[in-house]
C-alpha cells in the first residue's frame, strides 16, 4: 500500500514541520538510503553541516553490526503504510555512540519518483541508562534481601541451637513442648518425653580429658538426632543430659523408642568405651508421657527426669518409664 501524493499545501506545511521539528529528522532515498534532506537537530546528531551530509548513506553513522537490521527495517517499511519503530545506534562525527529509537515511514513525493523514507530519531540513551541503573539497583536489592534472609535464618538457627552439640538448646525445647502440650490437650493426643543422662561421664572426662568428653557429647547428640524423626525435638538439657520430645507418642511407644536408642548408644562404638566402669558408653533414660504423667508441661518433664533417676539407681544403662514408678498411672492416648 502506498501513500497518496501530497498536495501543494500539504507539502508546504510538511516542509515547515520537518525543518522545525526538535527531534532529528531525515528524508532518505528508499533504495540507496542516501540522505536527501535533514533538519538542524539531525545535523547536530551526526555532527556535520547539511552540505557535507547530503548524498551520504545514513548507514555510514550506524555501527557495522547493526546495518543489516536497519536495511531490513527500511525494506519492510516500504511495504507498510504505518510507521515502524526500531532501536539502533548512531556514531556521531565526534565518535560518540548513542542509542535511538528510529521511526521510519515511507513518503511518496510525486508520481513515478523513487519512494522516500522519513526517519525521525529519538535519543533514548539516557532513558535506557536510567532503566539499566534501576534494573541493576533492583537486582542488587534482591540479592541484598536474599542475603538478609539467609543471615536471619542463620541467626535464628543460632538462637535455637546448642553451639557445641548442634542439637536444639533447652530454651527452644521448652517452647516446642509448650506448643505440643497445648495441641495434645486440644486434640486429646499423647506425647512423650525421653530424658537421657550419660553414665559415669565424669569418669570419662577424668580419664580421657575434657576435649574428648566434648567430642563424645557431640557425637552422642548427633546419634540421637539421626535416630529421631523430623517431627521430634532433640535438645541438650545441659551438661551431659539430653531430652527428646516425641509428638503423638504414648508412654509404651516412648519406651520402645528409648530402648532402641539405648541399644544404639551401646553399639555406636564410641572411643574409650572399654575404659568406662561398665565397659561401655551408655545412658540412663527416663520416659514419661502426657497425659499419664501429669497435666502440665513441667510435670511431664519432671516425671521423665525422675524416671531417668530411677534408671541410675537401679544400675544405669536402662530405660525406666513413669508408669513403672507410678503403677496407678494409666495410658490415656
Ligand atoms: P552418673 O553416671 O551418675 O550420671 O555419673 P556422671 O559422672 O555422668 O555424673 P556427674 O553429674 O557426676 O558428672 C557429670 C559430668 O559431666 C561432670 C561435668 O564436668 C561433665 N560435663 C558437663 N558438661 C560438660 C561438657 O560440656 N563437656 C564435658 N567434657 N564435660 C561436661
Ligand atoms: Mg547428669
Ligand atoms: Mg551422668
Amino acid at each position: 500500500m502506498s501513500t497518496p501524493p501530497l498536495s501543494h499545501a500539504a507539502q508546504a506545511s510538511y516542509s515547515d514541520l520537518f525543518f522545525r521539528l526538535l527531534e532529528p529528522a531525515f528524508l532518505l532515498d528508499a533504495g540507496s538510503l542516501k540522505i536527501l534532506e535533514l533538519n538542524n537537530a539531525a545535523e547536530k546528531m551526526l555532527g556535520g553541516s547539511a552540505a557535507d551530509l547530503q548524498g551520504e548513506s545514513i548507514l555510514r553513522w550506524i555501527p557495522e553490526d547493526l546495518r543489516a537490521e536497519f536495511q531490513k527495517q527500511s525494506r519492510v517499511t516500504l511495504r507498510r503504510y504505518h510507521p515502524r519503530g526500531h532501536e539502533t545506534r548512531f556514531v556521531s562525527g565526534d565518535g560518540h555512540e548513542r542509542l535511538f529509537r528510529c521511526d521510519l515511514c515511507q513518503l511518496q513525493a510525486a508520481e513515478g519518483a523513487t519512494p522516500l523514507l522519513q526517519l525521525i530519531a529519538h535519543d533514548i540513551t539516557a532513558q535506557r541508562e536510567a532503566e539499566e541503573r534501576a534494573e541493576n539497583y533492583l537486582s542488587e536489592l534482591k540479592s541484598a534481601l536474599v542475603e538478609l534472609k539467609s543471615a536471619n535464618d542463620r541467626l535464628r538457627e543460632m538462637t535455637i541451637t546448642d553451639e557445641m552439640t548442634r542439637v536444639n538448646n533447652f530454651r527452644y525445647f521448652k517452647q516446642r513442648q509448650e506448643i505440643e502440650h497445648q495441641r495434645s490437650v486440644r486434640f486429646k493426643r499423647p506425647y512423650a518425653i525421653l530424658f537421657f543422662d550419660l553414665d559415669s561421664f565424669k569418669h570419662y572426662n577424668d580419664r580421657n580429658g575434657h576435649p574428648a568428653g566434648d567430642r563424645l557429647l557431640t557425637e552422642l547428640a548427633q546419634l540421637l538426632k539421626r535416630s529421631s524423626r523430623e517431627t521430634d525435638c532433640v535438645a541438650r538439657y545441659g551438661g551431659e543430659e539430653f531430652v527428646i520430645l516425641a509428638p503423638e507418642t504414648s508412654e509404651s511407644q516412648g519406651a520402645e523408642f528409648a530402648e532402641r536408642l539405648r541399644k544404639a548408644i551401646v553399639a555406636a562404638g564410641f572411643p574409650h568405651a572399654t575404659e568406662q566402669p561398665l565397659g561401655i558408653i551408655s545412658a540412663s533414660i527416663g520416659v514419661a508421657s502426657y497425659p499419664a504423667a501429669g497435666g502440665t508441661p513441667d510435670q511431664i518433664l519432671k516425671a521423665a527426669d525422675e524416671a531417668m533417676y530411677r534408671s541410675k539407681k537401679s544400675g544405669k544403662n536402662r530405660v525406666t518409664t513413669f508408669g513403672v514408678m507410678d503403677p496407678d498411672a494409666t495410658e490415656k492416648p
